[in-house]
């Protein structure tokens, strides 16, 4: 009973070090219980068992240790004092050689020649313990642990009986603490471009140039730019941040998709004629579809934007509709197009094919990353072909 109660606080757990310790200590009884009983002597919770029911309460501890063992996350190794392994569970073996069916008295070093883990297993049988220690496998997927390892039996000064450690799977917090310090890291640099740019204009104008009304308005126009470059930039995080966090809710209505394409195209026809690039509504009168308008109007303006930068002079944007088992609302445009090797990537936070190119008229590098969270909210996506010389056409897809 107390193993099934460690072992669901083990599952259940919110602290790491908390499932560690609960970890260790149930592989612990476990061994004791593997080595005390030799001859398989189980413990029974009453005399007339076999005419009892299979309640948990009821099974053979033996039983009970084996069902919480294999049914953990946690990969658990117990070696004996000659590094050979005395006990472990299938998570173990999953770890270490999936192609046998148990791991029983295989040295150490024949399923690991990793030396994070056999030193912390030697310190273990020297009566040390050791955590925190970081192991990373190199299989089909890259995985890394958290190991922790115990000295087991009696600690005297010829060390320990043996030594228990527990891998704790913790890929998926290195993945996302990767990711955070990587949109950190990009975050600042971004907005360090600007600040710089800011600065110098201003500190050249605190030294003189203030009296010189030509160059006045030059530079206060760089300022301007840079700072509404941090403005757009610190507004596409706090967007992408809120949806990524699941902070927006959608309110999806049938939508018309002429009018609405309408819209985005009079909020950007200005921008479009500085640019001399068209901008065409091919989509029917009659054509609804399902989506929160206000994130529609969002995502379309973005393609839209997008298309009038990377143009062409004489360009032209085409926004259409194909009907279909999801609705497609294609984005046009017959620009430079993007080289094969990037579109894979396009979407992610920050990825731009020209940086430079980018920045200079304007670009945040988050719009497409928006547009595609936006487009998963809904339930669908946002796909992209192009082809260089010709243009790009991105695809919103939206469920019925
Ligand atoms: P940005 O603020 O740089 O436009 P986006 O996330 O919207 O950021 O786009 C990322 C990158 O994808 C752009 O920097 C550009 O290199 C490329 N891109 C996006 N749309 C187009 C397009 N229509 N034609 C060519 N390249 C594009």
């Amino acid at each position: 009973m107390t193993c099934i109660v460690l072992a669901v606080l083990v599952l259940i757990m919110p602290s790491f070090t908390a499932r560690v310790v609960l970890a260790g200590l149930l592989l612990a009884i476990a061994t004791w219980s593997i080595l005390a009983s030799a001859g398989s002597k189980t413990a029974t919770a009453s005399s007339d068992d076999s005419d009892q029911s299979h309640a948990p309460e009821n099974l053979p501890v033996n039983s009970l240790l084996e069902a919480t063992l294999s049914g953990m996350r946690e990969g658990l190794l117990v070696v004996n004092k000659d590094m050979r392994v005395l006990a472990s569970n299938p998570a173990a073996r999953k770890l270490f050689n999936p192609s046998v069916p148990a791991l029983k008295t295989q040295r150490l070093t024949e399923l690991t020649r990793n030396p994070a883990i056999y030193s912390a297993f030697l310190d273990g049988l020297k009566g040390i313990e050791r955590s925190g220690v970081k192991v990373e496998t190199h299989g089909p997927e890259r995985q890394i642990f958290d190991l922790r390892v115990v000295p087991i039996g009696s600690v005297n000064g010829n060390g320990a009986e043996g030594a228990l450690g527990v891998f704790f799977d913790i890929t998926r917090t290195e993945r996302l603490e990767h990711v955070r310090q990587e949109f950190l890291s990009n975050v600042s640099h971004e907005l360090r471009t600007p600040l710089t740019a800011i600065i110098a204009f201003v500190e050249t104008l605190e030294n003189g140039a203030l009296e010189d009304q030509e160059s006045c308005q030059r530079f206060l126009s760089i300022i301007r730019k840079n700072a509404s470059r941090m403005h757009s930039l610190i507004d596409d995080i706090l967007e992408l941040t809120a949806i990524e966090g699941g902070n927006v809710q959608l309110r999806a209505e049938p939508v018309d998709l002429h009018a609405l394409v309408q819209d985005v195209c009079s909020s950007l026809a200005a921008k479009a004629s500085a640019q001399n690039v068209t901008l065409k509504n091919n989509v029917a009168g009659s054509v609804m579809v399902h989506a929160d308008a206000r994130r529609l109007e969002q995502m379309l303006t973005n393609l839209i934007d997008n298309g009038i930068k990377f143009s062409r002079d004489n360009g032209m944007v085409v926004v259409s509709h194909e009907d279909g088992t999801r609705d497609k609302i294609q984005v046009q445009d017959n620009g430079d197009g993007i080289p094969s090797q990037h579109l894979e990537r396009l979407f992610e936070r920050f990825y731009r094919v020209d940086r430079a190119r980018s920045r200079d008229i304007g670009g945040t590098g988050l719009g497409l990353a928006i547009v595609k969270h936006l487009a998963l909210l809904h339930g669908g996506e946002v796909t992209v072909t192009s082809e260089l010389g010709k243009g790009s056409t991105f695809t919103i897809h939206l469920p019925k």
